[in-house]
């Protein structure tokens, strides 16, 4: 086992990680930008390294930074935490040359689920239910017009280099293919400096539904059962449960185990999601993501496994702690994403946090790095926090969340807590019928 990792990341997946760590009696290193000097995980963490000024890409993205801090504080592992350099297959490359373990997958891993393409090539080959559409890249309008023929309208353009929902067109014609591609080319271009492109049917009213995997580089796998994450605003997740109320017990084994063995075959090694849009009964991937999810405690709430620690050990080498059989899904659990926005604007709302009080009691958690008297800066990301509530079903899970979205005070900045409150209230919601559309409908209505 490591005596000592680096948390390259901030925020509450830092402090999150920081608590793994301190679980396993591994020291931890804090690094920080200028603007997180007085960041809670950076308190509690066993030492910490200022790697620069407040921008990203000046900080927490620099890799000459990171292994400076690595190197000056002898730490023997990174764990990346999500976003930032958490899929840069790069970034673990140039650990592993200098003898860090990077806590994830290997590159080569990273570097395919990361082409869209590729991506879904390995997926179906793994057999893992895609959505139809090209088979690899879409070249020229022709087979574009073909491709979209065989699939039926509408068809969605995509990028292969794409994120964060860019570059993507609907067509729900044949003339308004010619269209839907220049303009999916030119966003991708200019988004992303590559203009690959490659098509599938368009979902009318899916779901988001992912499936947690974890794998010990081995060819040993399990899956940890799946999440509905079909709330979303601008493909931002805002409300995270598990187990989905769409599915049913036959349903969930049977994805579960497709994606159990595909991550066996591949030989992956930590954790992973694999995302799918799911309608009318059926899976269809669309990514792979390689890295520990924002909404991972859901999964451990009603799993009782902690991930992160999983994480670190298959990354230390050692096999996974339990198999398939001994994974037990107990209860319903349900996230929810605070964000220091203007609750009906959703915009940015940094600043001085006067009063912070979380709430508690039996089946509640919060995962969050603010405190009173904490300064959320401007530079990053507006999640302040991640409420999880755990019950014994999902009304029960519904009862608590209620109550603790009312105990829940954070004044001095704007936060989405009574846009969630509503959420916790809605008949919609109560029912579990949603789809990824839901949310954008409900904000639209006056
Ligand atoms: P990105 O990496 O850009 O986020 P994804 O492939 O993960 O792209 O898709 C992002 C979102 O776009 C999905 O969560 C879903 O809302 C929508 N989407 C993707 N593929 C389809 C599809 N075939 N039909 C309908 N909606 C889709």
């Amino acid at each position: 086992m490591f005596d000592k990792i680096l948390i390259a990341n901030r925020g509450e997946i830092a402090l999150r990680i920081l608590r793994a760590c301190k679980e396993l009696g591994i020291a931890a290193v804090a690094v920080h930008s200028t603007a997180d000097a007085d960041a809670m995980h950076v308190r509690l963490a066993d030492e910490s390294v200022c790697i620069g000024p407040p921008a990203g890409k000046d900080s927490y993205l620099n890799i000459p930074s990171l292994l400076a801090a690595c190197e000056i504080t002898g730490a023997e592992a990174v764990h990346p935490g999500y976003g930032f350099l958490s899929e840069n297959a790069r970034f673990a490359e140039i650990l592993e040359e200098h003898n860090i373990a990077f806590i994830g997958p290997t590159a080569e891993h990273i570097r395919i689920m990361g082409d869209k393409i590729e991506a879904k090539r390995t997926a179906k080959a793994l057999g893992i239910p895609v959505v139809p559409g090209s088979e690899g890249a879409v070249t020229s309008d022709a087979q574009a017009r073909a491709v979209a023929e065989e699939t039926g309208y509408p068809v969605l353009i995509k990028a292969a280099a794409g994120g964060g929902g860019r570059g993507m067109k609907v067509a729900r014609s044949p003339e308004e293919l010619p269209e839907a591609l220049a303009s999916a080319r030119a966003e991708s271009k200019a988004a992303f400096g590559d203009d690959a492109l490659y098509m599938e049917k368009y979902l009318g009213r899916p779901r988001h539904i992912e499936v947690q995997v974890m794998g010990d580089g081995q060819g040993n796998a399990i899956h940890l059962g799946e999440r509905d994450c079909s709330i979303q605003r601008r493909h931002q997740k805002v409300w995270e449960e598990a187990p989905s109320p769409a599915l049913n017990a036959d349903e969930r084994h049977r994805i579960g185990e497709i994606c159990a063995n595909a991550v066996a075959k591949l030989g992956y090694r930590g954790a992973g999601t694999i995302e799918f849009l799911y309608e009318n009964g059926e899976f269809f991937f669309i990514e792979m993501n390689t890295r520990i999810q924002v909404e991972h405690p859901v999964t451990e709430m009603i799993t009782d496994i902690d991930l992160v620690i999983e994480q670190i050990r298959v990354a230390a080498g050692a096999p996974l702690s339990l198999t398939q059989k001994e994974v037990q899904f107990s209860g319903h659990a349900i996230e929810c994403r605070v964000n220091a926005e203007d609750p009906d604007t959703f915009r940015p709302s940094p600043g001085k946090i006067k009063y912070f009080h979380t709430p508690g009691g039996l089946g509640v958690r919060v995962d969050s790095g603010a405190y009173q008297g904490y300064t959320i800066p401007s530079h990053y990301d507006s999640l302040i926090g991640k409420l999880i509530v755990h019950g014994k079903n999902r009304n029960e899970c519904l009862m608590r969340l209620r109550r603790a979205l009312g105990e829940f005070v954070i004044d001095g900045i704007d936060t989405t807590l009574p846009l969630l409150r509503r959420l916790a209230e809605h008949d919609d919601m109560i029912n579990g019928t949603y789809d990824i559309h839901w949310l954008e409908n409900l904000l639209k209505k006056p």
